[in-house]
């Protein structure tokens, strides 16, 4: 796609983020569509030399096995800047050494990216610039409205981009399809026919010398403020009207606002917990507090669930269970759609009665529609049979399409302003009462299946409900 000329402008440009998400989803969109016109500009505080540089993004380019000739167009032109983000003229030269609408990517630490926001503030910025924001989104909903404010001062919220690189999931917006252009899911998809919801996400991954950034913030804000929740909304949105950035951000909005905690009590309605030294496919890991850079006392969750309502006619009643670990032995990413039990079963049948499951993996790419059918060799004995169907990966990693979106000035696969405030409000009284030491610390051994009890037992509670 031929697309006007954009210098993309990546701040903390020597840091973790950029080297391990953004320069290989910039060297795979390259590839995949070689009609854009992209220069890249790193910039950070660490001092670099050109050389390195273009050794860092070819080493990211190749881990994307990146090539052809946009890519080595791009190679040829990038530059590398040593400069301190937070000053007003510094940024004012990185603007001014663009050749293309300037794109800013903060790929910084949250609080210097308010400080760039501010220094920002003092410079007319290039017609057209667009501005990349990293999650965490804000540290709470009083700093993301904040923040956006400062933002909204700079530029209009179409050209301000909130990554939550889910969104760029290709089973993400694939679910677009599967509920809204297949009639047999449309007319189920509501609390006359759902029990229960589950957004698992739990990884076999440990902290990975992260603890300077998830220390901070563990489980909740790393996976269910952001990620989950964003999840949770393509997944109980009302039909928008076109896939336009508006509606369906508005679907999506209309969504978070009517989302809380179920019956309002983190209590009963929130989990967390840590992991303790464990085996993972034979590699042992330290206990979380014994993980260099990690302060016990701050009594950060590695594994954390919670469980919503969302109050709309379509959605009463019906639990959203959201849970994501690390150190956990079973890698589960996926969305788990559990229906009513069959309203009547002839009698005479046995075996299996459980209810209808569709399971939508998020990696693997792929659906299971879980059902009662006849066994082959008794009919009046059900047995449980699942209809498996692969969505395909997509081609593109979740971040390529997210920037390449970016790059087009279609703000869809971004978080709006005011779903960024929303995600906050909804997490909001699980960490007041987390913090207040309400809601107990419980613990698990890394390569277990996550503390006694869970995963979550919304749908007995559901069935107990009706
Ligand atoms: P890093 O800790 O690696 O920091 C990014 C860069 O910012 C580093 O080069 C760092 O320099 C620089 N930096 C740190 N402090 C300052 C400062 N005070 N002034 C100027 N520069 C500074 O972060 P990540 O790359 O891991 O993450 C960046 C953003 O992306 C964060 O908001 C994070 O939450 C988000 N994110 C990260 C993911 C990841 O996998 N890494 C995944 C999803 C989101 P130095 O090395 O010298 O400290």
């Amino acid at each position: 796609m031929a697309t006007s000329a954009k210098t993309l402008i990546i701040l903390g440009a020597s840091g973790d983020l950029t080297a391990r998400l953004l320069l290989p989803a910039l060297g795979q969109l390259l590839t995949r569509d070689p009609g854009r016109s992209l220069h890249l500009l790193g910039a950070d505080r660490r001092q670099l030399g050109r050389a390195d540089w273009l050794a860092r993004v070819k080493g990211s380019f190749a881990e994307a096995d990146a090539a052809g000739p946009a890519v080595d167009t791009l190679l040829a032109g990038t530059e590398y800047r040593a400069v301190d983000v937070t000053r007003p003229e510094e940024l004012h030269a990185l603007l001014d050494a663009c050749t293309g609408t300037p794109v800013l990517y903060f790929a910084l630490p949250p609080a210097v990216t308010a400080s760039v926001c501010a220094a920002l503030a003092e410079l007319t910025l290039p017609a057209g610039t667009t501005l990349a924001l990293e999650k965490p989104f804000g540290v709470d909903e009083a700093a993301a409205v904040r923040l956006n404010a400062e933002l909204h001062a700079l530029v209009p919220e179409e050209q301000i981009h909130r990554v939550d690189h889910f969104l760029g999931r290709s089973t993400v917006n694939n679910l677009v399809g599967l509920r809204f252009a297949n009639r047999i899911f449309e007319p189920l998809w509501n609390n006359n026919h759902i029990a229960a919801i589950d957004i698992i996400y739990d990884e076999q991954l440990g902290l990975e010398g992260r603890a300077g950034y998830y220390d901070k913030a563990g489980a909740l804000v790393d996976m269910i403020q952001s990620h989950l929740l964003q999840v949770l909304a393509v997944l109980a949105m009302e039909p928008p009207s076109t896939l336009g950035a508006q509606d369906v951000r508005d679907a999506k909005g209309l969504v978070l606002r009517a989302t809380r905690l179920r019956g309002g009590s983190p209590v009963r309605s929130s989990r967390r917990a840590r992991y303790t030294a464990g085996t993972i496919e034979g590699t042992r890991l330290p206990a979380y507090v014994n993980e260099a850079g990690v302060d016990p006392a701050r009594g950060t969750e590695t594994l954390a669930e919670l469980t919503l309502e969302v109050d709309t006619w379509r959605w009463a009643g019906v639990p959203f269970t959201l849970r994501s670990g690390k150190a956990v032995g079973a890698r589960r990413r996926e969305i788990v759609i559990t229906f009513k039990p069959a309203s009547w079963v002839p009698a005479g049948l046995t075996g299996s009665h459980e209810p209808t499951v569709l399971r939508i993996s998020l990696a693997p790419d792929l659906m299971s529609l879980e059902l009662n059918v006849n066994s082959e060799d008794d009919p009046d004995l059900l047995r449980r049979a699942a209809l498996t169907a692969s969505f395909g990966a997509g081609q593109l990693l979740a971040y390529s399409e997210v920037l390449g979106a970016m790059f087009d000035g279609d703000p869809t696969l971004s978080v709006r302003a005011d779903a960024a405030e929303e995600c906050w409000r909804i997490v909001a009284p699980a960490v007041a009462a987390w913090r207040a030491d309400r809601v107990p610390l419980e613990e698990y051994a890394a390569g277990s299946e996550g503390p006694p009890r869970w995963p979550s037992t919304a749908v007995a509670e559901a069935e107990t409900d009706q």
